[in-house]
């Protein structure tokens, strides 16, 4: 999804910007970049840093440290790893403002959004301090005459992580933790929309007696991933974002003989059955659509009334829609920012061209919208088609905007049929007052995630987390027991002293 080319105006807007640096080795370096990407403040329309694009000799100089610091980290007792982690939850919980701020001025989200997000990371590294339980492995005594067994596991080496730019603090956060907790030496690669945020969580990092090398921040976009992929010195690797990305990712990696978790995008169907309460589920509903502006892997995309719920889950959707204040993410009141550059607004606007061509029925159209005093911003309003059908764009591709397409059916057993057909499974929600209804679509649907009355059936730190069919490929999810799952290795020994 990401749109790396820089037109001369651009180059041009951004030239006093700051250039971001990479973190390897425990210190701040200057990339050997040529090429840079402009950072936006998306609210504004301003560029506010660059980006550079690192070289594979940068991301070689990251695994070089990471290597180099790998057996002392390792052999580094779990208690003190895990210390670590508990030093930067503190820093976290101090910083939270600090780091929301910096989400919403590089992503465009709301400050609430943010600080949201912030806390869900937040929750990961607490999780990860648990890494001297949750790291155990098990044994067995007498196996045969004197002879004992047991399982260790033991960390993987250097790993790698790449993040998508609608989770700027958050996604990082889903693995740097269990990594190091675990033993590893872990690179990030920040998406290049939104580097700072990962930067600011670097600087907490570099207070918590992490030595140099366990940790380290190489910026830049499809080079240094294809690098990542292909270097011989990483072990693993954990990728978010689109599914295009997310399959080659996951070919390149396991091609070069790396363990590989790879998450990918989503088209997400919201079922509404004609029991369900309208009164309590509306304001959740149109959180889970618009929510982010749509910018969500977990969003809601395809409204699926199902019966006589048509009439009232379109309208009440309309109007609850039409009521959400856009405008910048910092600003008291605002229920929905902007997206996260111009290229994508376009995007987005393509597909509701595109909807309308097709004959979908455009009930709210969010393509006029204005914010007073952020005219140059990236704003959309939220916009919502009716009439959608799975054979048009809008029913089938990911938009990752502010667009609702609804789809009704007579059934449930059609709504499960439509979602079952799509190649994406995230995602999904129901909402009713039938425990039976809950339970048969619970069991039925492909989707990892699935919420009973809650729109946004989102990660938590100690689940599993990751989709099915195109929006993950790998074996081991994130999160939890399959984070450390993930970033260790089992070996076994099998003991006799005569
Ligand atoms: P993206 O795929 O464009 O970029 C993700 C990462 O891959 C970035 O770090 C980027 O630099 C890199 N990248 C981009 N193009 C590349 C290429 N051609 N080759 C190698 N690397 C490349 O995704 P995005 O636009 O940053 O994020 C939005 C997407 O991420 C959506 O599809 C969304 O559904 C998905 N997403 C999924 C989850 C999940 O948990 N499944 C979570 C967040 C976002």
């Amino acid at each position: 999804m990401t749109n790396q080319t820089t037109t001369a105006t651009e180059t041009a807007r951004g030239a006093s910007a700051e250039v971001l640096q990479n973190y390897v080795g425990g210190r701040w370096v200057a990339s050997q970049a040529r090429e840079f990407v402009n950072v936006h403040n998306p609210a504004l329309g301003e560029v506010i840093a660059k980006t550079p694009l690192s070289t594979r000799a940068d991301l070689d100089a990251a695994v070089q440290a990471a290597a180099k610091a790998f057996p002392a980290w390792r052999d580094t007792p779990v208690v003190l790893r895990a210390r670590a982690m508990f030093k930067f939850v503190a820093l976290l919980e101090q910083h939270v403002e600090e780091i929301a701020r910096i989400c919403t001025t590089e992503h465009g989200k709301t400050i609430d959004e943010s600080r949201g997000s912030v806390r869900r990371g937040i929750e990961c590294v607490e999780v990860a301090c648990g890494a001297p339980s949750l790291m155990m492995g098990y044994s067995l005594e007498q196996i045969a005459t004197n002879v004992d067994s047991s399982v260790f596991r033991q960390p993987l080496g250097v790993v790698a992580a790449i993040t998508p730019f609608n989770f700027p603090a958050m996604v990082p956060l889903w693995f740097l933790p269990f990594a190091v907790a675990t033993g590893n030496c872990i690179i990030i690669k920040p998406s290049e929309q939104v580097p700072l945020s990962a930067r600011a969580l670097f600087k907490l990092l570099e207070q918590c007696d992490i030595p140099p090398g366990v940790i380290n921040l190489v910026n830049g976009g499809r080079e240094v991933v294809e690098a990542i992929c292909d270097h011989p010195g990483i072990r693993a690797v954990s990728f978010v974002g689109s599914t295009p990305v997310a399959r080659a990712v996951y070919q390149r990696g396991t091609h070069a003989g790396k363990r590989v978790q790879a998450l990918g995008g989503a088209k997400n169907f919201v079922i509404v059955m004609p029991d369900a309460n309208f009164e309590r589920s509306i304001d959740i509903i149109t959180e889970s659509f618009y929510g982010c502006a749509g910018e969500r892997c977990l969003a809601g995309s395809v409204l699926v009334p199902v019966g006589d719920a048509h009439k009232e889950a379109r309208d009440r959707l309309v109007a609850s829609a039409r009521s959400l204040k856009v405008g910048d993410g910092l600003q008291p009141g605002v229920r929905m920012g902007p997206v996260i550059s111009g290229t994508h607004r376009d995007r987005v606007k393509h597909y509701i061209d595109q909807g309308v061509k097709e004959g979908a029925k455009l009930v709210l159209d969010g393509r006029g919208v204005h914010v007073d005093g952020r005219e140059e911003g990236f704003f959309l309003g939220p916009t919502i088609f009716d009439e959608v059908s799975p054979k048009m764009k809008i029913g089938h591709e990911e938009i990752f905007g502010p667009v609702a397409s609804i789809h009704a059916v007579k059934d449930l057993d059609e709504a499960v049929a439509l979602m079952e057909s799509h190649p994406n499974a995230n995602a999904t929600s129901i909402f009713t007052s039938s425990g039976k209804a809950a339970r048969e679509f619970a069991r039925r649907s492909t989707a990892s995630m699935v919420g009973v009355n809650i729109g946004v059936a989102a990660p938590m730190a100690y689940f599993p987390f990751g989709g099915a069919r195109d929006s993950f490929f790998g074996d081991l999810k994130v999160h939890g027991r399959d984070a450390f799952e993930f970033y260790t290795d089992k070996k076994v020994t099998i003991t006799r002293w005569l």
